[in-house]
């Protein structure tokens, strides 16, 4: 099968505000039980490593294997001096860039496109701890099936759109080992990854760090620091771009919106004049931003 650059683009336009959807519908079955504060505060990642105490705080109280953010972590509040370690890097990819970082139609596209061949072997990035895997969501959802690690440098990596699943949640994996195969689950078109760099829950370009080429990838150096208006240029700009609208669809509430347009409820709220309560008319456009 051959694809087009165009092809993964438009099949990215939605992934986004999709892998959003498939994961709301787990977050929703999860409650706050004493199983999972346990769970919270039970993180055996080798968390000592991270130089930044708060960073420690907010991973250590976030771990959740149902969410690819739960921290919520806003960008204003990043202090422009944690230094992400960049030694140990592997490769999970190599191939054809086919879509960027970046606002698309609308939506924020918040990972870098890779073209591959379906059953290609995919990489952990750096040694780390899997938090969250997804291998039973609609295969025409969003990230379809993909796998998130956290890493003691502080960032996290997410690869979307697999064939197979190779590794379980809390699973300790070494830089290099495989961790899925590649393949074209979940809003897509053609046969691709989709790779993010997260920090603290908010995507970073992966381009600020690597190196990518058709047939190379490497860290640019061996350390990285992290600042806000340079390292999240494009989901800054994204969440503060003029005014959006979204048509209201079959099964939506303001929850799933809010979540999708990276907003609060309280927010699309003052910004359409009504109420959390309000009943959402389908076809009704709601200003988002
Ligand atoms: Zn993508």
């Amino acid at each position: 099968m051959t694809i087009s650059a165009q092809d993964v683009e438009v099949a990215e336009s939605d992934s986004i505000s999709s892998a959003d959807d498939s994961l709301d519908e787990d977050i929703e079955s999860i409650s706050m039980d004493s199983a999972s504060v346990k769970s919270y505060t039970t993180l055996s990642l080798p968390i000592d490593s991270l130089s930044d105490s708060l960073v420690v705080a907010v991973y250590r109280s976030g771990w959740d294997s149902a969410r690819v953010n739960p921290y919520r972590f806003p960008i204003d509040s990043i202090r422009d001096s944690f230094v992400v370690d960049c030694r140990g890097f592997y490769p999970p990819n190599i191939n054809v860039v086919t879509s960027e970082c970046g606002e698309r139609w609308g939506r924020f596209h918040a990972g870098t496109d890779m073209r591959l061949t379906i059953g290609d072997t995919i990489r952990a990035a750096f040694d780390g701890k899997v938090r969250v895997t997804r291998s039973n969501a609609s295969k025409k959802k969003g990230y379809g099936y993909f796998v998130m690690i956290q890493h003691a440098n502080g960032l996290e990596t997410l690869y979307a759109h697999l064939s197979k699943v190779l590794v379980k949640n809390n699973q300790n994996v070494k830089a290099g080992e495989p961790i899925g195969l590649g393949g074209n689950t979940g809003r897509s078109t053609g046969p691709h990854l989709h790779f993010e760099f997260r920090f603290l829950g908010n995507p970073i370009n992966t381009r600020n760090l690597l190196e990518i080429t058709a047939d190379t990838m490497y860290m640019k150096a061996d350390t990285y620091t992290i600042t806000k208006k340079g390292s999240f240029k494009e989901f800054y700009a994204f969440l503060h771009s003029p005014a959006k609208y979204h048509k209201v669809r079959s099964g939506d509430c303001l929850g799933k919106i809010a979540r999708r347009y990276h907003t609060t409820v309280k927010q699309l709220c003052r910004l359409n004049h009504i109420k959390p309560t309000t009943t959402l008319r389908i076809g009704r456009k709601l200003r988002v931003r």
